[in-house]
């Protein structure tokens, strides 16, 4: 199985993204954990072409078509090989950060979705998680991690932070089967036995 962990920066994802990985391992699963940009050599290397640099080094759309293909080799190289062996997979953001991020600006859903048709024949996750926080723990948080000053996260504004949450939410709502919303606030350890919870129908 395919699960993704979503949402914007401060949510818990990696930590989130361990402790399920670790509690599908203690039922026997063989997992892989993964994250995104990246998850593969080439993918990696154009993670770090992304991420360095300033905000503004690349075109929205050279961006979008970068994110685009690391995740084709991502899914290549990594996922689809751990799947096929029997494998469960858990990313740390998948397509949907990509319709959220890079589908804010010149491009639009679809033309993300279009993307994804063609760099994965369309491959989607089996359940992608989106952990959502008010913003303003989120930004606390984000901001406790990153050391960063007060209202910039990552470099972008906390009004950038609040869109990037209701695309999220917006995903989660349209797509109800496959997204699902999960608290991330309070204990970890209760956020992870929501998430564990949400694989109920999905768990040998
Ligand atoms: O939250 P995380 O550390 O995983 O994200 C790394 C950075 O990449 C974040 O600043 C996030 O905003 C950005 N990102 C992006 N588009 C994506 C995936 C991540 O802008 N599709």
């Amino acid at each position: 199985r395919f699960i993704t962990l979503e949402g914007g920066e401060g949510a818990g994802k990696s930590t989130q993204l361990r402790a399920l990985a670790a509690a599908l391992r203690a039922r026997g699963l063989e997992v892989v954990e993964t994250r995104e940009p990246g998850g593969s050599p080439g993918a990696e290397a154009i993670r770090d072409l992304v991420l360095t640099g300033s905000a503004d080094r690349w075109s929205p759309r050279a961006e979008a078509l970068l994110f685009a293909a690391a995740r084709t080799d991502h899914v290549e190289r990594t996922i689809r090989p751990a799947l096929q062996r029997g494998a469960w997979v858990v990313s740390d953001r998948f397509l949907d950060s990509s319709r959220a991020y890079q589908g804010m600006g010149e491009l639009t859903d679809e033309d993300i979705l279009t993307l994804h048709r063609i760099g994965s024949g369309g491959f989607m996750p089996d359940r992608t998680f989106v952990l959502t926080l008010p913003d303003a723990e989120a930004e606390s948080r984000a901001h406790i991690r990153d050391g960063g000053d007060s209202d910039r996260i990552g470099g972008r504004d906390s009004a950038f932070h609040h869109r990037v949450t209701q695309m999220f939410s917006r995903f989660a709502a349209m797509e109800g089967d496959r997204v699902r919303a999960i608290d991330a606030s309070g204990d970890a350890q209760a956020v992870t036995a929501r998430l564990l919870e949400g694989l109920d129908d999905l768990l040998p």
